[in-house]
């Protein structure tokens, strides 16, 4: 029900909702194409160029979105059942079906923090977890993969020293690393740390253009040439490969070259969602200083489950979803300030309303 209705609600399920603007359809109309598979897409190659270029790295790939990005760098860097040290949350062990048990049969060590982001310490102790026997047969790791912003976390940045410590610490491990740079952008936007800076600290790294950077398709792998040209072998092996696909890659460039420094106003939208979310009662806003685009809060205190609450929320206008036990708000270019406010709004007269109350103890009559 909520789907069909999906069109009319201001859209913060997800910063993939986001639709493609009238100036960047116009770029896509007008993209020179070629066959992708053959290397042959003059503006795929443009813009593979400039993400090698803005990630500082010898080579990057063109996919068709960010979990191939994540199944074809693991399946490079990694041999069946070595390890892959991952923050417990992130995307890989969490979102996407298991999908690198199947791709690259691997066996992953999680390691659990309270914002995402896991210290040089608890790297190395995970590490010593995978060599607790003192025998040949512990699982070897091989890989650590960091998430750069963290989604499950509530779109948290690692900051560059706490990245630099981990990279060091694993290098010093004799292990490679991999980012999930979904919202790679989204973090250097926030701290005005360059792409390349963060980028540099590990072997492979990706963005997606289908998040807050808005276009309708499309994730950019980047590395060394050597790791480039196996990747290019496995995202073959995984059915990416291409044909015309530059009528997708012109809508990334033209988000490199018009979104990027909007998100700025995501961010802004998120921190004013997380304000104004404070001061209703009973709403609990677990992120209460948005890093980027993110707010996680609880409304159990309203006294009505979270289905029932998005549920109220969808009729009043605003579609929201439920992640790890909260509502998370996605901000993204398709939702203004005055949606902010509406949304706000809509969760004051939730929490106003009687059905609201009866949780409470009925400290409020009902009227
Ligand atoms: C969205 C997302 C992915 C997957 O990207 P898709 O383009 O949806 O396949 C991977 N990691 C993180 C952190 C994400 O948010």
């Amino acid at each position: 029900m909520i789907a069909e209705r999906a069109d009319k609600l201001i859209p913060l399920i997800s910063d993939t909702e986001s639709k493609p603007t009238p100036a960047m359809r116009v770029a896509i109309a007008n993209a020179e194409v070629g066959d992708e598979q053959r290397g042959e897409d003059p503006t795929v190659n443009r813009l593979q160029a400039r993400v090698a270029e803005l990630l500082g790295k010898e080579a990057a790939l063109w996919f068709p979105g960010g979990t191939m990005c994540n199944f074809v760098a693991i399946k490079v860097h990694t041999q069946p059942a070595d390890a892959v040290i991952a923050e417990a949350m992130s995307h890989i062990i969490r979102a996407e079906s298991a999908g690198v048990a199947f791709s690259s049969r691997v066996l992953v060590e999680p390691i659990a923090t309270d914002h995402g982001i896991f210290t040089a310490a608890q790297m190395r102790e995970a590490v010593a977890r995978l060599k607790t026997v003192g025998t040949p047969y512990g699982p070897p790791p091989k890989l650590v993969c960091v998430e750069q912003t963290h989604n499950f976390a509530g779109g948290t940045v690692w900051p560059l020293d706490a990245l630099a410590a981990v990279s060091n610490a694993a290098r010093a491990e004799g292990l490679t690393l991999h980012m999930d740079g979904a919202r790679l952008l989204n973090a250097c936007v926030a701290t005005g740390v360059a792409a390349a800076d963060y980028a540099a600290l590990v072997d492979s790294v990706w963005i997606d253009f289908t998040k807050g950077l808005g276009a309708p398709i499309g994730a950019v792998l980047a590395g060394s040439k050597a790791f480039i040209a196996e990747a290019r072998r496995y995202k073959h092996v995984f059915a990416g490969a291409m044909r015309q696909a530059g009528i997708a890659a012109a809508g990334c460039l033209y988000a490199l070259d018009h979104h990027v420094d909007r998100l700025a106003d995501d961010h802004a939208n998120a921190r004013r969602l997380a304000e104004g979310l404070a001061t209703i009662p009973g709403i609990e806003v677990i992120t209460s200083v948005p890093e980027t685009n993110m707010v996680y809060f609880d409304p159990s205190a309203l006294g009505i489950s979270h289905a029932a609450f998005l549920d109220h929320l969808a009729n009043r206008g605003v579609r929201m979803g439920q992640v790890r036990g909260a509502i998370r708000a996605v901000t993204h270019l398709d939702v203004s300030t005055a949606d902010i406010d509406a949304a706000i709004q809509a969760i004051r007269a939730i929490a106003e309303a009687p059905h609201a109350q009866s949780g409470r103890g009925g400290t409020r009559s009902g009227y």
